[in-house]
């Protein structure tokens, strides 16, 4: 099995490097990250500049790519011929923060498997329930090994193209996971505020911040599942059609 490993934080994160790590024994690993934080940036596909990129070595002196381009580029990169070798699977993580609800849609992690699934391979996206303002504080390693399992096991149940796999593992001990729950996408809360400034120069700039979000932990969603302690395993797919408001709308006669 020829594993793509990438990530939204970027080739130095630690989060990347511990996935690298607990994935060597389960396959052939090429790893094609970011040269910079891409975290919140979406479903990417750079078309107006050149992508550019570089031999690296992870901490632990494992080879690695780098490029200068999204998350999602990483993985079309590697599809589109960068990588000669057929990749099997696209892993994507370790995020150090959950992937929750409407956050697919910002997330560079989940958006690089959603980028696998286009083109008919299995993504799996994992990220750590991280405390808000962690900081560098987290340990990966038990996640880490806890995604390289699941890798495994989806792996061998031989997955449908298009598969994508939004993984949140809880920040806990292992001892204190209760298993691995299948759930749905549960409702985020945002609390962003606009922040209005002047620059030295009188100038105005804005920045978008506010409170972490939150979220409504209603049974069977992944915010239930890791209040409740589950590594939260939900299904994905690209097709966003809202199919219950289809009728709604062909009710409303729109004409020319
Ligand atoms: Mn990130």
């Amino acid at each position: 099995m020829h594993i793509l490993l990438t990530n939204d934080d970027g080739i130095e994160a630690p989060g990347l490097l511990a996935l690298a790590q607990a994935l060597k024994p389960v396959g052939k690993l090429t790893v094609l990250a970011p040269d910079h934080n891409w975290s919140a940036s979406g479903h990417v596909k750079t078309l107006h500049r050149p992508l550019r990129v570089w031999h690296r070595r992870l901490a632990d002196g494992t080879p690695a790519l780098t490029t200068d381009g999204a998350p999602s580029d990483c993985v079309a990169l590697a599809v589109l011929g960068l990588v000669e070798e057929t990749i099997d699977v696209v892993v994507s993580g370790i995020n150090p923060y959950a992937n929750l609800g409407h956050d697919v849609t910002y997330s560079g992690t989940v958006t690089a498997a959603m980028e696998a699934a286009i083109s008919g391979i299995p993504g799996l996206a994992f990220s750590l329930d991280g405390a808000e303002n962690h900081g560098a504080e987290l340990e990966y390693e038990a996640a880490a090994e806890l995604a390289a399992g699941l890798v495994r096991q989806v792996m061998a149940q031989d997955p449908p193209r298009g598969l994508v796999l939004n993984v949140n593992i809880p920040c806990r001990p292992r001892q204190e996971l209760r298993g691995v729950a299948i759930t749905r996408q549960g409702l985020r809360v945002y609390r962003d505020a606009l922040v209005h400034r002047e620059d030295p120069r009188g100038r105005p700039y804005y920045w978008i911040g506010g409170e972490a979000p939150t979220g409504v932990p209603d049974p069977g969603t992944d915010f239930w599942a890791l209040a409740e302690g589950y590594v939260s395993v939900t299904p994905l797919q690209l097709d966003l059609t809202a199919h219950e408001q289809v009728a709604t709308l062909q009710g409303w006669g729109l004409e020319l």
